[in-house]
């Protein structure tokens, strides 16, 4: 099969002619349809420091961990509800199936899990992939592969927003626009709240926000922000998401935080940050870190899909075929228009 290789930091993507995956007893070959190009990818495919919190990438490897396609061989030990044809997502790991984190839709945490990405479990910037018989969640009908895509983001964003446990009473500020605040943006609109003000130093990914649910944006770029969010709301936020992940991020979401307010913290920063403690601690701020979504997490999204109780296809900025991937790949490292990049395989 056709996939695009990652063999060292820095170096762009091959598409390669790579052995078709064999799935284990308890796996499932998937046919891959469609897989969103995630941040996260970008980071670790640049990633050469080992001690910052993440696994340094071995050649080899291949990406990819949004993904949707249809079931072409189901393991032998693998429950007869899953059929060949079926169309499907999956959590992006391989856990053991059995421990207590397994059974609680919790795979990340398993002791065994195999990780997306690694040489044991190749990604699906591929045309096929193995996956989990723990980890599949069947598609509905009603949605297409390329929203299938977009269940595992759509699930990061709402499991930040749990982590919030807003009431609707907050006002709420996003910082950064990319696809990650943007859904935490579509969620705190599902769940209503008193006002969203989303910020990005790019006024067209600010925009985007404003069609998925926020109210107002600021474009941080005068250094007078908290003079802004007043403009805005009136007040400081009382729940503030940092999307960004950038050095300063932290600290800059401790200065703009209501005191008693939340901040929760979602992007993926792999250097050593700080930020003044006194600062937070003076405000009583309570600091939640958010990493991913559980199995139901999967269910829930994909039903509410279904029923188009949520419409987030505004997210993806441009749709791709695997052979435009390594470009469109670089490109996205520095360009910062985009959106999601959405992986189609029907061209190829
Ligand atoms: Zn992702
Ligand atoms: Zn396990």
């Amino acid at each position: 099969m056709k996939a695009a290789v990652f063999h060292s930091a820095g170096m762009p993507l091959s598409i390669e002619e790579v052995p078709d995956p064999i799935p284990r007893l308890t796996e499932i070959l998937l046919q891959v349809k469609a897989c969103g190009i995630c941040g996260t990818d970008l980071h670790m495919s640049e990633n050469v420091n080992p001690d910052g919190g993440w696994r340094l990438l071995k050649p080899g490897c291949i990406l990819g961990h949004e993904f949707s396609g249809e079931i072409v061989e189901v393991g032998k030990d693998v429950s007869k509800d899953w059929q060949i044809g079926d169309r499907v997502t999956a959590l992006p790991w391989i856990g053991c199936g059995d421990c207590y984190v397994c059974k609680i839709g919790r795979p990340y945490r398993c002791d065994l899990a195999m990780m997306r990405g690694s040489l044991e479990l190749p990604g699906a910037y591929s045309e096929f992939c193995r996956i989990g018989s723990s980890e599949v969640i069947r598609l509905p009908d009603e949605v297409s592969h390329s929203l299938g895509a977009l269940i595992e983001p759509l699930a990061v964003g709402f499991s930040a927003v749990r982590r919030a446990e807003i009431s609707g009473d907050e006002t709420i500020l996003i910082i950064g626009s990319g696809p990650v605040g943007l859904s935490i943006t579509m969620w705190c609109q599902f769940y209503g709240v008193k006002h969203i003000l989303i910020s990005d130093l790019v006024e067209s990914r600010a925009r985007a926000a404003l069609n998925l649910g926020a109210d107002s944006m600021i474009i941080p770029k005068q250094g007078n922000e908290i003079e802004e969010i007043y403009d805005c709301v009136g007040e400081l936020p009382s729940v503030i998401f940092d999307c960004v992940g950038a050095l300063g991020s932290m600290q800059m979401a401790i200065d703009y935080i209501l005191p008693g307010g939340k901040v929760i913290v979602v992007g993926l920063c792999m250097e050593k940050d700080y930020y003044f403690p006194a600062k937070a601690l003076l405000k009583e701020v309570d600091i939640r870190f958010s990493y991913v979504y559980c199995h139901d997490d999967f269910k829930l999204v994909a039903d509410l899909l279904k029923r188009n109780q949520i419409n987030p296809r505004s997210l993806v900025s441009q749709t791709i075929n695997l052979l435009e991937l390594p470009k469109v790949f670089e490109d996205l490292k520095v360009s910062s228009e985009q959106l999601k990049v959405m992986l189609n395989f029907g061209s190829l």
